[in-house]
């Protein structure tokens, strides 16, 4: 079963698997991004007080390779399990 979330960048519905919660400034709003969106330059967040690299991490409960912001696991939605990875140059292209 998939669940689909609607992207506030682009409109798309994705999956709740490739999408990443972004905080809204409306209160009690919660909004979401789909990779390939999370991955352009962001118009929106030009108040984000430092700019953000996406790092690598792998999620040893779910033998899961992933590229994010923050190490929370996509697939179990926890951080338990999550080592972080080596960044190389490619990983940032
Ligand atoms: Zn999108
Ligand atoms: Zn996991």
């Amino acid at each position: 079963m998939t669940v689909t979330v609607p992207c506030n960048r682009c409109g798309k519905s994705v999956s709740l698997l490739e999408a990443r919660e972004v905080p809204s400034l409306a209160r009690g709003m919660m909004r979401y991004e789909c990779f390939s969106c999370s991955r352009k330059p962001s118009f929106t967040s030009a108040a984000s007080p430092a700019p953000s690299v996406r790092k690598k991490y792998y999620c040893q409960l779910c033998n899961y390779h992933f590229h994010a912001k923050q190490g929370i696991c996509p697939y179990c939605n926890g951080v338990d399990g999550v080592i972080e990875g080596n960044v190389t140059v490619q990983d940032l292209l």
